[in-house]
């Protein structure tokens, strides 16, 4: 896709700066690098060992992640919670994240599932709208379902 397509596709410059990471223009601590994806340390840590993982080949959202690159990139976030448990940081429990779309508080343009430890009282918390309180009732989750099964590939 051009940088113009992109554009009028996604309404955003899609140069992030994780390309300038994965090019080495850009300083990061790397974590862990294989032919798919490269981890390495959030710059702004939600808890300490915060690492996001990212395709090396760029995707801006998910409509353009190829399956083997987010099949590697569970894996990799997989082994990384694993090792925040059994390291020092001796994480207590893990958040996986990740943000598709402005709407779901993407702010980088280049596809990056956040893995992160978390710690009793450690302040992270997702706020719940009003509606989570009043569950709906069987129907409609049946009716969601189908809405979405018939757009599935
Ligand atoms: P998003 O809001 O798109 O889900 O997350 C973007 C993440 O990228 C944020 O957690 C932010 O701290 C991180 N980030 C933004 N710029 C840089 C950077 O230059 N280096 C690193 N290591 N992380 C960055």
């Amino acid at each position: 896709m051009t940088k113009k397509n992109a554009v009028e596709k996604h309404g955003f410059n899609p140069n992030t700066v994780f390309e300038d990471i994965l090019a080495g223009k850009l300083p990061a601590e790397f974590v862990y690098k294989d032919e798919l994806v490269t981890a390495f340390m959030d710059i702004q840590p939600i808890t300490d060992g915060h690492v996001l993982v990212i395709p090396n080949l760029k995707a801006a959202t998910l409509d353009e992640l190829k399956p083997e690159y987010g099949e590697r990139m569970f894996l990799v976030a997989q082994k990384i919670a694993l090792a925040m448990k059994a390291s020092t940081l001796a994480s207590e429990g893990i958040n996986f994240f990740l943000a598709d779309g402005q709407a779901a508080g993407q702010t980088v343009y280049h596809l990056h599932l956040h893995v992160f430890p978390r710690f009793k009282g450690d302040g992270f918390g997702w706020k719940l709208p009003e509606r989570y309180y009043s569950p709906p009732k069987m129907n409609i989750l049946k009716e969601h379902c189908e809405q979405i099964k018939k757009t599935m590939s």
